[in-house]
C-alpha cells in the first residue's frame, strides 16, 4: 500500500513536497488555513539549487512563462529619478531581478494546478492535534475530521502554529523589519522597471510590475514594537497610513489604495532550530528554517521539498530520512541565514544622513557593475547555490 503523507500549507514548499511525493508513489493531503489559494505577495526568485529542483521537477517553462517581465531595478529618488540602475541578469545569480522569476502566488498555482489532481486539498482546515502512535500519525483537524498518516509535514511558513506539535519553542529572531505586500491597480506610467524608494525613518515604498494586469506595491518600516502581523488587518492599514502619510514619491498612490488592496502583511524573522524532525512530524520550508527578507525563501522551501521526498524515497525507514534531509538542507540553511540585522538597518536607514550613505553605496554598486560587467551583491543577498543538489532516481513526471 502507498505511503501517505499529510501537508500542512498549501504556498509553494508544501504543494512542491505534493509534487515530488506524489511523483514517489505517495499519497498525499494537503491542509491550507486559508479559503483558498492564497495569491497575494510579489515577485520571488529562483535561483541556483531552487532552479535546477523547478528544472528536474518540469515546471521551468510553466514558471518562465509566467514571469513578469520585469526588466531590473532602479532606485529612485522622491521626485522619481532613478540614482542607481541594475538591468536584470541573464543567469540565475546575477542582478537583483532573476531570470527566472514569478509572482508568488502564480507559483503556487503551477504547483497546485499540477497536483490538484492526485492531491486532497482540503482549504479553510488545519491541524488541531498530533498523536504520534510510532508505526502511523493520527492528525485531529479542526473541522472534526481525522486523518492517518505516515507523515505529517508542517509547510505553515514563519509563524506557524502547528511548529510546535512537532518541535516545541522554535525560536524566531525577529528582524525588526515589517513588510506590507499589496497588489494596487495599474496605471499608464507603470512600466517594466521595479522602482524602490527609500526616504528618512527606515520607511521604503517599492513597485513593480506584473503581468497580470496590476502593480505590486511594497511598503516597508522598522519597529521596536512586535507582534504587529497579528493584528486586524483595520489595524494594520492605520498604523500603514499612519507610518507614511508624510512619505513622498509613489506612496500617497499606495495608501489610496489600501482600503480594496489584497494585502499580505509580514514580521520579517528569522525561525532557528536545532532539528527539523521528530517521530513522524517533520517541518519543512520557512516554518523550519526563514531566512530573513532577501528572496532566499522559494528556492530554499523548492530544494527542501525535493530533497525531503527524494530521501523519503531511498529509504522505507522514515527515521533515517529524515536524518539525511537535515543533513542536507543544514549547510545551505546556514548559509541562507547569515544575514545579520546589522545589514537590514543599514538597507533601511532611519535618518537623513543614512539615507544619503545608503544611496551612495547603491550609486557605486550600479557604477562598478556596469563598469566591470559582474555581479556587485548590492542587495547583500546570500548565495542560493550553497548545495550539492543530491541526485535521486528520477522519478515519473507528475
Ligand atoms: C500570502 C503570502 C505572500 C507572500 N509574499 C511574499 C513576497 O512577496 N515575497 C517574498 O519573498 N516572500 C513572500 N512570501 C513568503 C514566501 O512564500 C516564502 O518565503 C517561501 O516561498 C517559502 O514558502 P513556504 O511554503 O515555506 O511558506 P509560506 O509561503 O509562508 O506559506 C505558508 C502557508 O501555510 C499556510 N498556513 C499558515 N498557518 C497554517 C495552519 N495553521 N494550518 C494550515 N495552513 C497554514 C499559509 O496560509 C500559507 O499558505 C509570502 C507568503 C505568503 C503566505
Amino acid at each position: 500500500m502507498s505511503r501517505h503523507a499529510l501537508i500542512s500549507g498549501a504556498s509553494i514548499a508544501g504543494p512542491a513536497l505534493a509534487h515530488q511525493l506524489h511523483a514517489r508513489g505517495w499519497r498525499t493531503t494537503v491542509v491550507e488555513r486559508a479559503p483558498r489559494l492564497r495569491d497575494e505577495g510579489q515577485n520571488i526568485d529562483i535561483r541556483g539549487a531552487g532552479r535546477q529542483v523547478a528544472r528536474l521537477m518540469g515546471i521551468e517553462d510553466a514558471v518562465r512563462a509566467g514571469g513578469t517581465g520585469e526588466v531590473g531595478l532602479k532606485m529612485v529618488r522622491e521626485d522619481g529619478f532613478a540614482f542607481a540602475t541594475f538591468p536584470a541578469g541573464d543567469n540565475d545569480t546575477d542582478g537583483p531581478t532573476a531570470e527566472l522569476e514569478i509572482l508568488r502566488g502564480e507559483l503556487s498555482r503551477v504547483l497546485y494546478e499540477r497536483t490538484r489532481d492526485h492531491t486532497d486539498y482540503r482549504f479553510g482546515e488545519q491541524i488541531r492535534d498530533l498523536t504520534d502512535h510510532g508505526d502511523h500519525v493520527t492528525a485531529d483537524l479542526a473541522s472534526g475530521d481525522r486523518v492517518d498518516a505516515d507523515l505529517v509535514v508542517v509547510a505553515e511558513g514563519t509563524h506557524s502554529r502547528t511548529r510546535d506539535l512537532v518541535i516545541p519553542g522554535a525560536r524566531l529572531d525577529e528582524l525588526g523589519l515589517y513588510i506590507a505586500y499589496l497588489t494596487i491597480p495599474q496605471l499608464p506610467d507603470d512600466d517594466r522597471w521595479w522602482r524602490w524608494y527609500h526616504g528618512p525613518g527606515s520607511l521604503g515604498v517599492s513597485l513593480r510590475p506584473d503581468n497580470l494586469g496590476t502593480t505590486r506595491a511594497m511598503l516597508s518600516f522598522l519597529s521596536d514594537v512586535r507582534g504587529l502581523e497579528t493584528l486586524s488587518r483595520a489595524d494594520q492599514v492605520t498604523i500603514l497610513r499612519r507610518t507614511f502619510a508624510d512619505v513622498g514619491w509613489q506612496a500617497p498612490r499606495v495608501l489610496e489604495a489600501l482600503d480594496d488592496a489584497p494585502m499580505y502583511f509580514d514580521a520579517i524573522a528569522q525561525v532557528r532550530l536545532d532539528r527539523w524532525s521528530r517521530g513522524r512530524g517533520v517541518l519543512l520550508g520557512d516554518a523550519a528554517w526563514a531566512a530573513g527578507p532577501f528572496g532566499t525563501g522559494t528556492s530554499l522551501g523548492l530544494t527542501g521539498a525535493y530533497v525531503l521526498a527524494g530521501e523519503l524515497d531511498a529509504t522505507s525507514d522514515h527515521r533515517t530520512a529524515l536524518e539525511r534531509y537535515e543533513q542536507r538542507m543544514r549547510p545551505f540553511v546556514d548559509r541562507a541565514q547569515t544575514v545579520r540585522p546589522s545589514v537590514i538597518r543599514a538597507m533601511n536607514p532611519t535618518s537623513s544622513l543614512g539615507v544619503t550613505l545608503h544611496r551612495a553605496a547603491f550609486r557605486t554598486a550600479a557604477e562598478v557593475s556596469k563598469r566591470l560587467g559582474v555581479l556587485v551583491n548590492a542587495i547583500a543577498r546570500p548565495p542560493s547555490d550553497a548545495i550539492d543538489l543530491p541526485s535521486y532516481p528520477e522519478p515519473v513526471a507528475a
